[in-house]
Formats: C-alpha cells, sequence, structure tokens
C-alpha cells in the first residue's frame, strides 16, 4: 500500500481487488483526485465476510475475556490520539471539511474506544426470579457474529466508529464499507487497529461502490446485523433486502433539523448556535439546523444578527487555519445544492443572502452561505435534505405553531430551541419528535448519550450504553434444579 494507492484491509492483509481495478477518490477543494482505492465487489466482500466469521468462530478473539477485549479497543483510542493530525487531515483533503472540525472530530474518538472498552466486560446477563423456585433461569448477551458497518462521506471516521467501538466491545467481528469519496482514514484506521494488536480478521475493510461492495456486503448470508448511516432512500434499499433474509438492521439516516428561536432568549447566543447550526460543515450534516423559525417579535433582529455573521464567513482551503467554510464534498453535492436554491427560487422563496459559487476559489466544489426567506415549511426546501450550506427562515407566533411546523416533516433527528424559560424548554423536549433536542446549544454528542432517529431519520440508537443491545442476542437459560420432576 502506498499513499495514492490503497488496498482492501482482509483478514490482516493488504489484498488488491478481485477485477484489479482501483477508482479516483478526489480532494474537493481542487477538484482533482488524490489517491486511488481498490474497486471492490462481492469476491472482495465475500472474503472479507469469511474472514471475519473465522476470527469470530476460532482463533484468538473468542477466547479473549472481554476485559482483555476492552484493553485492546482502549489501546487503540490511545493510537488514535497520538496519530489525530494525520487522520484529521485525510479526513479533511477527502472531503473538504475544515482542517479544525476535523481536528475536534478525531480528538473525541478516543473517548469512544475508552468508553466502549471499558463497556465490554459489563456485557452482563440477569438472573431471574421464576415463578417456579426449581427452576434457575438466566439470560446471557451474545454477540450477533459479523457485522456489516456501511458509512457515509460526511464524518467517516466517527461513523465508523460509532458501530465499530460497541460492535466489538460485545464480541463481534466487523466488515466495514466506507463511503467511495472518502476512504483515506478509515483504511489509516485499520493500521491502528493492526498496531493496537487486534488479532486478523476482527476488522476487516472493503473499499468500493455501493452498489458493487455495499449491496453484496448487505445480502451476504455470514453477516447477521448491517449497521448503516447515509441517506434516507439508501437506508430503506439496505432495510429491505436485509429484511428479506431476516438479518438485523441499525439506521442512521437523514434530517431536517428545526432550530427554534424564541423571544426570550439570549439573542447573540441564539444567532451563533443558527449560524452553527447550518453552516458547520458546509451543512452536511445530518443533524444540520436547516429550517430556522424564529417568533415574530424578534425574526427581524435576529435574522440581520444571523446575517452579519453569515456575511463575513471566510470560504477557502479547509487546511488553512483561518477558513471557515470549505467546499462541498462532491461535484454531485454541489450541483444538488444549485438545484434545490433554484427550486426554491420558483416556489416564491426570496434569497436574503448567497445562492451562488463564490468567485475565486478555482476549480473547487464551493458554494456560498445562503439564506431563504419567503418560505413556508410546505416548499420543497424546507421538506427535502439539502446537504449545504442553505438555511431557510420562518416565522411563528405560538409554541403550539412552532411545535406543529416543527414536527411537519417526514424527518425526526434533531432540534434546537433557544429560551430563556425553563418550563418552555421541557415542553419543547417532550412535544418535538426527534431523537436528539438541544437547549441552547447545538450539535452536543458524546459516546454516553443515545442518538436516534425519529420517523424516517432511522431505526435503532447508536451511542450510550444500551447500543450494546444492537450487537448481542439476549439468550435465556432455564434449568431445572429438582431433576426428579420434569
Ligand atoms: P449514501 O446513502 O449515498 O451512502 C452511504 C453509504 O452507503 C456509502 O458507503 C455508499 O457507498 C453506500 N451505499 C449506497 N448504495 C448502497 C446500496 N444499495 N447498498 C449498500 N450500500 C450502499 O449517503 P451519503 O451521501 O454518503 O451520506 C449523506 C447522507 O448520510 C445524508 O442523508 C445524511 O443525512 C446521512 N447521515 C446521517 C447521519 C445520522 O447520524 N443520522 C450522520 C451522517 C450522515
Amino acid at each position: 500500500m502506498t499513499e495514492h494507492h490503497y488496498d482492501h484491509f482482509i483478514g490482516g492483509d493488504w489484498r488488491p481487488p478481485a477485477t484489479g481495478e482501483y477508482f479516483d477518490s478526489f480532494n474537493p477543494a481542487t477538484g482533482r483526485p488524490w489517491y486511488r482505492a481498490a474497486r471492490g465487489n462481492h469476491v472482495d466482500v465475500t472474503d472479507a465476510v469469511v474472514a471475519a466469521q473465522n476470527a469470530f468462530s476460532v482463533g484468538i478473539w473468542p477466547r479473549l475475556t472481554p476485559t482483555k477485549r476492552g484493553k485492546l479497543l482502549r489501546r487503540l483510542g490511545d493510537l488514535i490520539e497520538e496519530n489525530t493530525e494525520e487522520l484529521a487531515r485525510k479526513e479533511s483533503l477527502d472531503n473538504g471539511k475544515l482542517l479544525r472540525e476535523m481536528l475536534g472530530q478525531v480528538k473525541a474518538l478516543p473517548e469512544y474506544y475508552h468508553y466502549f472498552g471499558g463497556l465490554a466486560d459489563k456485557v452482563n446477563g440477569e438472573l431471574l426470579n421464576t415463578l417456579d423456585p426449581a427452576i434457575l433461569n438466566y439470560t446471557r448477551r451474545e454477540p450477533l457474529g459479523v457485522i456489516g458497518a456501511i458509512t457515509p462521506w460526511n464524518s467517516p471516521l466517527l461513523l465508523t466508529t460509532t458501530k465499530v467501538a460497541p460492535a466489538l466491545a460485545a464480541g463481534n467481528t466487523v466488515v466495514v464499507k466506507p463511503s467511495e469519496h472518502t476512504a483515506a482514514s478509515v483504511l489509516a484506521l485499520a493500521q491502528l487497529f493492526d498496531q493496537a494488536g487486534f488479532p486478523p480478521g476482527v476488522i476487516n475493510i472493503v473499499t468500493g461502490y455501493g452498489t458493487e461492495a455495499g449491496a453484496p456486503l448487505v445480502r451476504n448470508p455470514g453477516v447477521a446485523k448491517i449497521a448503516f448511516t447515509g441517506s434516507t432512500a439508501t437506508g430503506r434499499d439496505i432495510a429491505r433486502e436485509a429484511g428479506s433474509r431476516l438479518a438485523g438492521v441499525a439506521l442512521e439516516l437523514g434530517g431536517k433539523s428545526p432550530n427554534i428561536v424564541f423571544a426570550d432568549s439570549d439573542l447573540d447566543n441564539a444567532a451563533t448556535g443558527i449560524v452553527a447550526g447550518i453552516f458547520a460543515a458546509g451543512g452536511q450534516s445530518c443533524i444540520a439546523g436547516s429550517r430556522v423559525f424564529l417568533q415574530d417579535s424578534i425574526y427581524d433582529e435576529v435574522l440581520a444578527k444571523v446575517v452579519d455573521r453569515a456575511k463575513t464567513i471566510r470560504i477557502g482551503d479547509p487546511l488553512e487555519a483561518a477558513t471557515e467554510l470549505g467546499p462541498l464534498a462532491l461535484r454531485e453535492q454541489l450541483e444538488k445544492v444549485e438545484r434545490y436554491v433554484e427550486l426554491g427560487l420558483r416556489e416564491g422563496g426570496d434569497l436574503l443572502l448567497g445562492g451562488a459559487r463564490p468567485v475565486g476559489q478555482g476549480d473547487g466544489w464551493f458554494y456560498q452561505p445562503t439564506i431563504f426567506t419567503g418560505v413556508e415549511n410546505t416548499h420543497t426546501i424546507c421538506q427535502e435534505e439539502i446537504f449545504g450550506p442553505v438555511m431557510a427562515a420562518m416565522r411563528f407566533t405560538t409554541e403550539e405553531e412552532v411545535v406543529r411546523q416543527a414536527n411537519d416533516t417526514e424527518f425526526g433527528l434533531a432540534a434546537g430551541v433557544w429560551t430563556s424559560d425553563l418550563g418552555r424548554a421541557h415542553r419543547m423536549a417532550e412535544s418535538l419528535e426527534c431523537g436528539t433536542i438541544w437547549v441552547n446549544t447545538y450539535r452536543a454528542m458524546s459516546p454516553l448519550s443515545p442518538r436516534a432517529g425519529f420517523k424516517q431519520s432511522g431505526m435503532g440508537v447508536e451511542n450510550g450504553p444500551s447500543v450494546l443491545n444492537e450487537y448481542c442476542h439476549p439468550k435465556s437459560v432455564w434449568v431445572n434444579l429438582d431433576q426428579g420432576r420434569m
């Protein structure tokens, strides 16, 4: 393997693709390829699944005590800490997100491996009281087997980690299929798994396109469960395919999150939260606060603050420390954003800011921070996930009205609420139909706290101790203590 040419990582070895074919991965800031990755297909996927099955059932992994498994995960966390710069740089070159943002994300990863490493020897069963004193009934929580992890391009290492860390803590083995756009950092992580001392085959990485490498992983009968993060459309396909062979799925999907500002909030903080909520990561975030609801009496004031800040956002090379907005990750994503902005205008919206590619950014896939007004929640740009730096501002009068509008979407991932009224904060937390609510903050996330999408935003949970149930079978054992009777 060289810096500019990556093979699959299967059974502890770097293996060329079965077809011998590689594909280009692009740097979005320049629009030019910067490495080639193995173009995986069903043959490579089958090899990886067999390696993971072998590692699950024979060899060192199943004989390791859970405490020793946990120690390996913690060692991996330490190695990530030592390699933060390199990993973050690869992510930034691959998906165009700011190096600063990726450093923040990569610096948080060790917490995940340390936390789930600590939980590895706490995956306990229970002793249950049955009605019959002559019966001993207890439960075991057993690993499922091989987990297929399929991830998107916006936060490659984080979203690989949220699956791999709990899956391994529970004793499973894993085959990862990273996004075809952002495999570099995940392949670098494979080297650290190796260095940490994980036995061969416990983690395998097959790169390639969704239909060529992702779909065979979903179909493979050796895979017990698919843990997927990506678009709702792909999530539905995966659920259908995996469901047809009764394999489990955990799905983290799209969003159209409301960010709601009440007149009683600290308006400066709220304006900062709105700008960060939509323009961080160029809006390429499942939790982007793309629908902004502002209460009547403060609508003009907050919008003016938001525009003032958004106007000064410095667009440029994501590796530069002063840059505040990088390019979109893919050319197709840039074109998709442009189509939505045209649609927003056709449906009657007004552009208060942006609405075009910035000048002077070479061939990179950049787009200006964009703010729509004059739209209604029923408009397409308020209902469909754009995944770009496009915000829609809307007015509301009452709490009941904004709850109704905020919930009027097929998604249910996250919401922000800005208020200094404690009662209102908790009422909103109860009424909003989504898996994460932030009050007077936005984007907070931790391995300790569950994250789940309501409605079309997902199925199952990531993070928090309960995620271990996603990766275990409960088994009930009944023992007759009185052999004189049956
Ligand atoms: P995507 O659905 O296009 O692709 C995600 C992954 O699925 C990629 O690895 C891709 O190769 C693979 N894939 C595509 N078709 C497949 C198929 N038929 N079978 C198996 N695998 C297939 O998503 P994307 O464009 O990479 O990522 C953006 C999406 O991810 C957005 O919708 C965003 O909201 C969502 N997302 C959700 C969360 C969350 O936690 N809910 C987090 C980040 C991103």
